[in-house]
């Protein structure tokens, strides 16, 4: 068990909840924008790093 969690800066995305994709109110489902589909968000990536 050698998985130190602390040093991962990863979380579900809010957005989808881990999906990937979010429900659209006039039905089916669109790739999620704030996490382009992995389901996953990136604490530290919101520095304007490019
Ligand atoms: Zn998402």
């Amino acid at each position: 068990m050698g998985i130190t969690i602390a040093e991962i800066h990863l979380e579900v995305c809010s957005m989808c909840k881990g999906d990937g994709y979010v429900q659209l109110l006039l039905g089916g489902s669109e790739t999620c924008h704030a996490c382009k589909g992995s389901g996953i968000r990136e604490k530290e990536a919101e520095k304007g790093e490019k």
